[in-house]
């Protein structure tokens, strides 16, 4: 079968990889329909995710189940599926209590042995572990584009809104309006709240509108005096979802929160930052992290998917060819592209 695998830094390329087979009860072969490039395999693409070479890469998917093993219960063959980027055990400590993101066991798609060695979907077959948790079967009617958001990108732009209790009537100020970025904007608005979303990218702005926020430019308007200004007594959003993953966004995430709020960190921190944390203190801020927990999020985020409460449609910007992924890598590593979809 073709692959899309990680050569080194800046480089992908096709290659021809053996059908994986299943070799363990709780594990599924899907045909895949659609896989993503995501803004994480960016991270393999610059090399500041350590990556084996010759390691198919990739971990949004849509497919067709090929095969199961005994113990797969859930999906049957022929079933079209989406599944969640990450896998997990469902019986340790952390999954009993549903927090399978941090899943003792758990493994990502396509970063290697980083992050448990689990071949990626950018290609014909991917080999699901853990099938029962991993897929979900799609809702006829969901298109493969929309279905291909539920594992990763709408899941953890729900994961933002879930995470910090957002209640209708609250604001919300969502900073980075990337695909997460703008998926939390569906969610939050969706959730009841007013969404202030902030970016630099007119179109990501405009996008943002059209999904009903109030858009803020970064650098053409004084964002601070503008969310204190729209939220009049208040001070500050009730919530401030930091969709970007870095330091200055965290700090003006404190900043854009309200005495008492709550600041939710979508974006990736990996390192040792600095940040004004006597700002949070003072303001008596709750700042939770870390990776979206997909897996429990994934039934709600396709029933909204199903019904069109939430429609990530308008983020896809590109279809390509498997083939194709070099290209698209190019593409996207300029940052022409919000979302690419690959079909083998
Ligand atoms: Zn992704
Ligand atoms: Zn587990």
């Amino acid at each position: 079968m073709r692959a899309v695998t990680f050569q080194a830094p800046g480089e992908v390329r096709l290659d021809e990889r053996p059908v994986p087979e299943v070799r363990a009860p709780d594990q599924a072969i899907v045909r895949v329909r659609a896989t993503g490039v995501c803004g994480s395999d960016l991270h393999i693409y610059h090399g500041r995710v350590q990556v084996e070479p010759g390691f198919t890469i990739g971990h949004e998917y849509v497919g067709t189940v090929e095969a199961v093993g005994d113990a797969v219960t859930r999906v049957r063959p022929g079933d079209r599926v989406a599944g969640c980027f990450l896998t997990a055990c469902g019986t340790c400590i952390r999954c009993v209590r549903g927090e399978y993101q941090r899943c003792v066991r758990s493994r990502t798609f396509g970063f290697g042995a980083t992050l448990g060695s689990l071949q990626g979907t950018q290609a014909e077959y991917a080999l699901i572990p853990g099938a029962d948790l991993t897929l979900r079967r799609v809702p006829d009617g969901v298109s493969d584009d929309v279905a291909l958001f539920a594992g990763d990108v709408m899941g953890t732009g729900y994961h933002g809104v879930a995470a910090s209790e957002l209640r209708a009537g609250e604001v919300a100020a969502v900073l980075g309006l990337g695909p997460v970025g703008l998926c939390a904007v569906q969610v939050a608005k969706l959730a009841g709240a007013r969404v202030l979303a902030i970016d630099s990218v007119e179109q990501r702005l405009r996008l943002a509108e059209s999904f009903g926020a109030t858009a803020l430019h970064l650098h053409e308007q004084d964002v601070r005096a503008e969310v204190k200004a729209l939220t009049e007594d208040r001070g500050g959003a009730d919530v401030t979802i930091d969709a970007v993953g870095h330091p200055d966004a965290f700090e003006l995430a404190l900043r854009l929160t309200r005495e008492c709020g709550r600041v939710q960190c979508l974006g990736i921190y990996a390192e040792r930052a600095e940040v004004h944390l006597g700002l949070a203190w003072l303001k008596s801020l709750t700042i939770r992290g870390g990776q979206a927990n997909v897996i429990a999020h994934i039934d709600p985020v396709l029933a909204m998917l199903a019904d069109g409460r939430l429609d990530p449609s308008p983020l896809i910007t590109h279809h390509m060819a498997l083939d194709d992924a070099a290209k698209a890598y190019e593409v996207f590593d300029r940052r022409e592209a919000l979302k690419i979809v690959l079909t083998p």
